[in-house]
């Protein structure tokens, strides 16, 4: 298991910032605030021990090109964002290895725009590209607060099954019958707990439930990134300790479920 960190965030539609997150959440993780371990038994150095740094992107088709590299040699990749946009050259990268991908995608957004501010990559399409391409046999969205008409109908165009945060009540262990993406939109929690992020949402998922719903998955995980921390919005921290929170709790269910 691989893990990279790729700074960029010119996609981002409204604020700059998520391109300056890896490093604090790595900062965070390796403070010495928490121990190594996720809540599951696993021990996470190993994962860091794989650690391969931050690229520091200026083309957007770099982010596919090094995900590549790291697939060939690992299977599994593990990365820090970043805004939204950098999944979709992500899921092409996997798409040699794995042709038929299942996603579940943590989101107050469904980002399934055709086009947003005249750019089809932007932070607000990556999952409209990716259906596009076929790149995803499924796509699961979980914690969505923010649908419109126009997404509305991509979500039927696409037939995205869409697990709304007005209908959740309690966690629900979904199984997949394919290789299984987590992409963790950290702006699904609640601005409460989760106040650095571009887009405050309020309403959202609170810690407990999102670990719930990762813990209860039933599924082989292959691969996951964590995005849209914005370092210029936190408070004390807090975004980057539960970045790094999560990125022990993912971890640790790629290593269970493999
Ligand atoms: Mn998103
Ligand atoms: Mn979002």
């Amino acid at each position: 298991m691989i893990l990279q960190g790729m700074l960029y965030d010119e996609k981002s539609s409204y604020q700059k910032g998520p391109a300056l997150a890896p490093p604090l959440i790595r900062e965070a993780l390796q403070s010495g605030a928490m121990n190594m371990y996720s809540e599951t038994g696993v021990d996470i150095e190993k994962v860091i021990a794989m650690d391969v740094g931050d690229f520091g992107i200026t083309d957007y088709w770099d982010i596919e090109k090094i995900t590549r590299e790291h697939l060939n040699s690992s299977k599994k990749v593990i990365t820090l964002g970043g805004d939204h946009s950098i999944t979709f050259p992500i899921i092409k990268a996997y798409q040699e290895h794995y042709p038929s991908l299942d996603i579940i995608q943590f989101d107050a957004h469904a980002d399934l725009y055709d086009i947003y501010e005249d750019d089809p990559y932007s932070h607000a399409c990556p999952f409209a590209r990716i259906m596009e391409h076929n790149l995803a046999v499924r796509l699961v969205q979980v914690g969505i607060r923010t649908l419109n008409t126009p997404q509305v109908e991509q979500a039927r165009r696409f037939n995205v099954e869409i697990h709304q945060m007005k209908d959740i009540r309690e966690v629900k262990a979904l199984r997949f019958q394919n290789p299984l993406y987590i992409s963790l939109d950290m702006d699904v929690f609640d601005p409460a707990f989760a106040p650095g992020v571009s887009h405050h949402e309020p309403g959202g998922m609170s810690t407990r439930q999102v670990i719930d719903w990762i813990q209860q998955l039933d599924a082989n995980v292959v691969g996951a990134d964590i995005v849209e921390y914005n370092p210029n919005r936190d408070f004390q921290n807090m975004t980057a300790f539960l970045s790094a929170k999560m990125l022990k709790e993912i971890a640790g269910k790629m290593v269970i479920s493999a």
